[in-house]
């Protein structure tokens, strides 16, 4: 987790609310059949695309991928099908067991539904605040902004730390739209560590045996020695955790650990991942710097979270064990010099944090430590490429509608290092083998997510303009996205 005060941008709400009065009878449509004609399919690896194509759904997966006219049912209830579509009552003429619902892309690409890797929308508002907040009002934040991560075309997260179980469970039970959550739950940290967040008159449940907030919340959990971790660990498999969230090393946003600071013995995140694996699972840890990192891939982490400070040596030893590297680019953007080219990228790294609100003393360490991170970024993602290390699509947005807005925006800066087709890849297919890494905790274990291919889950985009070739089309989902499909069922339709 990270977090940068005083982002002196404007929060793009167009971006999302256009498009949340679109959301329509989800669960109406559940079970009914769909297909996807005319389409130009990006299966979420292959620059090839499968042009005329039909995309075939049942039981929220795909069936097929076929030739246009190669199977199609009679001539007739597609027009009308296809007609049926843009109106919301069409989903239970289908599901009634009639023809099957029709949507025309118009020729338009078609890719996966998006996947951000590292996202929280359990921490709906600042930190700070949440000590003076109803859990019901910071419940409800998130709630909005499950919605707006969804309409953004990303169907798909992994919660990387926060009570998000019960935000999952009413999504996945179609009470909320919302996008697949791969929950981690509390953040393990040590006492001091980047998941601990008491404030500064905060005492030490060992010594006073007072339990903190952030810690009764499910925000973090202060565990110290192999015992207390391997037991924090299997607290949050209990309640349904399909990876696990380490601290491995300093912080940004947490108030007391420096930057360099190495977090947890070797065999103590060797008691993580063995309690994990022992649930067919694994430990993702956020560390930026060498010694957090090495020590970590070492003990047999799986993803690394962040990682702005690595060394080449140790970027090596990501890509021999073949770990993931799970970067965010956009938040720390401003600590480089704008891109040549322009763009919207440009216009959102060209505001001056000197135009902001006077910062208070933990706020300006808190920038300080995100500069020292932030300058490091060009060389991580270099050394990234030079090492063929598998590089997740994660943003880290957190804490408030404005740093959630700003979500789309890694798509374009990541065009500094990697092509558009790169990039569509890591928010596709590569976070897909990311997510298959939970194994049996996968909580959707029935298909395959990131990619287009008969037995996948049906979630997918039609897409005005071509990503593969301009991934900044993803940065304004509002104008570009003309259809989301999650789990087969439509949840907005702007096609016309
Ligand atoms: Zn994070």
């Amino acid at each position: 987790m990270i977090h940068l005060p005083a982002i002196g941008r404007r929060f793009r709400s167009g971006i999302v609310c256009g498009l949340l009065g679109l959301w329509s009878a989800v669960a109406a449509s559940a079970g009914s059949e769909l297909i996807i004609t005319n389409a130009r399919v990006f299966d979420g690896r292959n620059a090839q695309l499968h042009e005329n194509a039909e995309i075939v759904i049942a039981g929220g997966k795909i069936v097929a991928i076929r030739k246009a006219g190669s199977g199609l049912p009679e001539a007739g209830s597609t027009a009308a099908g296809a007609d049926a579509s843009r109106d919301a009552k069409a989903g239970s003429a289908s599901a009634a067991g009639s023809a099957p619902r029709v949507i025309d892309a118009g020729n338009r690409i078609v890719i996966p539904g998006l996947i951000d890797a590292h996202v929280h929308p359990a921490m709906a508002i600042q930190i700070g605040a949440l000590r003076d907040s109803d859990p019901n009002y910071v419940a409800a934040r998130s709630v909005v902004e499950a919605q707006h991560i969804l309409m953004r075309g990303f169907t798909t997260i992994r919660d990387m730390g926060g009570p998000v179980f019960g935000l999952k469970q009413a999504i996945d039970e179609d009470l909320l739209p919302g996008p697949r959550i791969f929950p981690s739950g509390a953040i393990i940290s040590q006492t001091s560590g980047h998941g601990d967040f008491r404030p500064r008159s905060g005492t030490a449940r060992r010594w006073s045996g007072e339990v903190d907030l952030g810690e009764r919340l499910g925000y973090g959990l202060i565990a110290d020695g192999s015992d207390e971790v391997a037991t924090a660990v299997r607290e949050q498999l209990r309640v349904g955790a399909s990876q696990i969230k380490l601290a491995a090393g300093g912080g940004i946003s947490s108030m007391y650990d420096p930057i360099d600071s190495v977090q947890y013995f070797e065999e103590e995140l060797r008691a993580a991942v063995r309690a994990a694996a022992d649930w067919g699972t694994y430990v993702a840890v956020h560390a930026y710097t060498p010694a957090a990192i090495r020590r970590s891939v070492e003990a047999g982490v799986r993803s690394i979270e962040h990682a702005h400070l690595i060394d080449d040596a140790t970027m090596k030893l990501i890509a021999e064990r073949g770990a993931f590297l799970s970067p965010q680019a956009y938040l720390f953007s401003r600590a480089m010099p704008p891109p040549a080219g322009g763009g919207a990228t440009a216009a959102a790294g060209s505001s001056s944090p000197a135009a902001g609100p006077a910062l208070t003393p933990s706020q300006a360490a808190q920038r300080d430590k995100a500069m020292l991170v932030g300058a490091g970024l060009d060389r991580m993602m270099q050394l990234a490429k030079k090492h063929g290390v598998k590089i997740a699509f994660g943003t880290d947005v957190f804490g408030s509608p404005r740093a959630f807005g700003l979500e789309s925006l890694e798509f374009g800066v990541r065009l500094r290092w990697f092509t558009s087709l790169e990039i569509l890849r890591q928010a596709t297919s590569i976070n897909g083998e990311l997510l298959a890494l939970s194994g049996p905790r996968n909580p959707y274990a029935g298909g395959k997510l990131g990619v287009l291919e008969p037995g996948a889950w049906a979630d997918l985009l039609v897409v005005d303009g071509n990503p593969l070739e301009d991934i900044r089309v993803l940065e304004q989902p509002d104008r570009s996205l003309r259809l989301i499909v999650k789990n087969g069922q439509v949840v907005a339709n702007r096609l016309d």
